[in-house]
């Protein structure tokens, strides 16, 4: 490891009423137009922030570092490989780029949590709060946490002292499609690295918060957006894309984390070549991403979609990348016929080289924004055999649970962790597909007399998903895993649509309603290896929050009602909760200092579920946004 030193110079007839009146749109008003007046609306927001504020920062930067010390610890590769193990910090999203969320801290546990207290809590200010859902990250005694409208704040980690914070500039014309979130940095050297709403990845000294470089991940006008978390694989910073609603080309990209230079991209539309790049520069070719037209019959594949917003995990033994991808574009699966890869998948990638070394489609030919982005967990387990099995676990927006074998993809089970499920019995375990139910597709508008609008089917889940962003996680101590699910339906249509850039690409309708009276969301224990669930928690709203587990028999997450929950792993009985003050839909993470364990999480309500929820969004429209990050600790009595 290294140490060095750095100075200071060194920063929705009722129902599409419903949807319209969410979005502030006339009932008649084409549903395209909706979501492009929403987008507005968010860029509008964005303008009523004040310009000053910007101002601020650079001057907030410029006196960060003082009173605390200049010496910062080097991020290294084997800290990064380490971070599971090591309980001091918390230097990658997933704590641990496996992505497991499982820490093997105990002093906090099922006996002690009832003297879990607050320590800290610091307010991300701004006018207008919106969705909070970011992960910290923690080093050297530093706290690293993204904010809504692509903000940084430094903070000391003992006392939530504000060291310095960046407010990035964004544009007019920004299309984040699902709130101006962000979903945290990674750490690497003395960088934190983050994107921005803009498309934009930034780099800055994570002593001064000056910026030290800045990279175009994509051209916001044509819909490009990075809301992830990026994650750092052997010096180098990975990323996706976001923008599946606007046709944009999903791709994942790796650059030095150090300089910011391209090292390698690769498309994750079939059809579409990949790039390798040299130190100057210059590229060159390294081949289409599968076969052209193989997936995708005519030219649809060029506005393809399976967008990379969700992030990716790295697991170091089998050395393997791993990204989910979105919805192919557009939303009318009848005008794109064929499986279209690589989208609504898991694909494996070499980090070298940006080799797509194997590929799992979740939903060959999704109809309905089954985006296949959800987080793919390494994990291992012994088969009846005894014999330990490299896996990789899946909960998809889908409504199914996936594990494949994480060596070569092969689908080793699947099985629903969601009560209803209308467009698949079953997946296959021989052949690794799905075993449709037709009428569950809507319906191709061309098939109608006046060609406008297709059938509308009832489909569970919704597009939201039986799962979204919310991350789960994973406990090597119990084999278990922590699903946020939600159980909601949607009425879905289809409609004539072609490309126009910058402008919502779906040729769909629809509407989100709630399956049950008394809840939608519901924290789930699940066997991977048997498919069994252990247990539930329900929540009356749908849960959009990620999940931490622990070496104390504990799992936390929060509610957007505002609770943070500490739960017993095992059981799922309650063990603990505190009201933060407003809706939580990110993910809690643990670390010690001083021989104390901590708990952090950020608050803030909304999100995908206010602006696309429907039925549901009305359901929720008590709840308030907010914006902070909460410490916690055991009270010494
Ligand atoms: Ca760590
Ligand atoms: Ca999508």
């Amino acid at each position: 490891m290294l140490f060095i030193c750095r100075g200071v110079h060194q920063g929705m007839e009722n129902t599409r009423r419903a949807f319209h009146s969410a979005l502030g749109t006339a009932p008649g008003a084409g549903l395209t137009a909706g979501i492009n007046r929403q987008l507005r609306r968010q860029s509008m927001i964005r303008n009523t922030f004040p310009k000053r504020n910007v101002v601020a920062i650079a001057l907030a930067a410029a006196f960060a570092v003082a009173g605390s010390p200049a010496m910062a610890k080097d991020v290294t590769d084997a800290d990064i490989l380490n971070d599971a193990k090591s309980t001091g910090d918390v230097l990658s999203y997933g704590l641990g780029t496996q992505g497991q969320r499982y820490s093997p801290l105990t002093a906090i546990n099922a006996d002690t949590v009832k003297n879990l207290v607050p320590v800290w809590s610091m307010s991300f200010g701004g006018e207008k709060q919106r969705g909070q859902e970011s992960q910290p990250v923690i080093a050297d005694g530093k706290m690293f946490v993204t904010a809504s409208y692509s903000r940084i704040f430094a903070l000391d980690v003992k006392t939530g002292k504000k060291l310095w914070k960046y407010e990035h500039r964004l544009p007019d014309g920004i299309m984040p499609c699902c709130d101006v979130i962000n979903r945290g940095a990674a750490l690497y050297g003395n960088l934190v690295i983050f994107g921005t709403l803009d498309a934009q990845l930034i780099a800055l000294d994570k002593d001064t918060g000056k910026v030290v470089w800045k990279e175009k991940l994509g051209d916001y006008a044509a819909g490009y957006s990075y809301t992830a978390a990026p994650i750092i694989v052997k010096g180098k910073v990975i990323t996706g894309v976001s923008g599946g609603e606007f046709g944009v080309i999903g791709r994942m990209d790796a650059r030095d984390a150090m300089t910011g230079k391209m090292v390698w991209t690769r498309p994750t539309v079939e059809g579409h070549m990949g790039y390798a790049f040299d130190k100057d520069g210059n590229k060159t070719e390294t081949g289409i991403s599968g076969t052209l037209n193989a997936s995708w019959k005519g030219d649809l594949w060029q506005t393809g979609g399976a967008a990379t917003w969700n992030g990716a995990t790295y697991d170091a033994e089998t050395n393997l990348i791993f990204a989910g991808t979105g919805n192919p574009a557009p939303w009318n699966s009848h005008l794109r016929p064929g499986d279209n890869l690589f989208s609504s998948s898991t694909v494996a990638i070499e980090p070298e080289t940006g080799k797509i070394v194997w590929h799992y489609q979740n939903t060959p030919h999704d109809g309905w924004d089954f985006d296949g982005v959800n987080e793919f967990v390494s994990f291992d387990y012994k088969d009846k055999s005894g014999k330990m099995v490299k896996a990789g676990g899946k909960a998809d927006r889908n409504g199914f649970f996936f594990v494949n074998d994480r060596t070569n993809g092969k689908l080793l089970n699947a099985f629903p962790f969601v009560n209803k499920i209308t467009w698949a019995k079953s997946i296959n375990l021989e052949t690794g597909r799905p075993n449709y139910i037709e009428e569950g597709r809507p319906g191709n508008p061309a098939a109608e007399a006046d060609g406008k609008k297709g059938k509308v089917v009832f489909s569970a889940p919704s597009f939201l998903g039986g799962k979204n962003q919310q991350q789960m996680a994973y406990s090597p101590q119990t084999g278990l895993f922590y699903v946020p699910a939600n159980e909601w339906s949607m009425d879905i249509w289809n409609e004539p649509v072609s490309y126009k850039k910058g402008a919502a690409y779906l040729g769909a309708g629809f509407t989100i309603k709630a399956l049950n009276d008394d809840y939608i969301g519901s924290l789930r224990a699940f066997d991977p290896t048997t498919g069994k669930m252990v247990w539930e928690s329900k929540n009356y709203a749908p849960l959009w929050g990620g999940v931490l587990t622990t070496g104390g028999n504990l799992v936390f997450h929060g509610t957007p009602e505002g609770y943070l929950r500490a739960l017993d792993a095992k059981t799922g009985k309650e063990l603990w909760k505190f009201q933060a003050g407003t809706g939580i839909v990110a993910p809690p993470v643990t670390w010690e200092m001083d021989g104390e364990q901590y708990i952090s999480v950020v608050t803030g309500w909304g999100g995908a579920v206010p602006l696309w929820g429907g039925d549901v969004a009305k359901r929720v429209n008590f709840l308030e946004q907010g914006g902070s990050v909460w410490v916690f600790k055991l009270h010494k009595s």
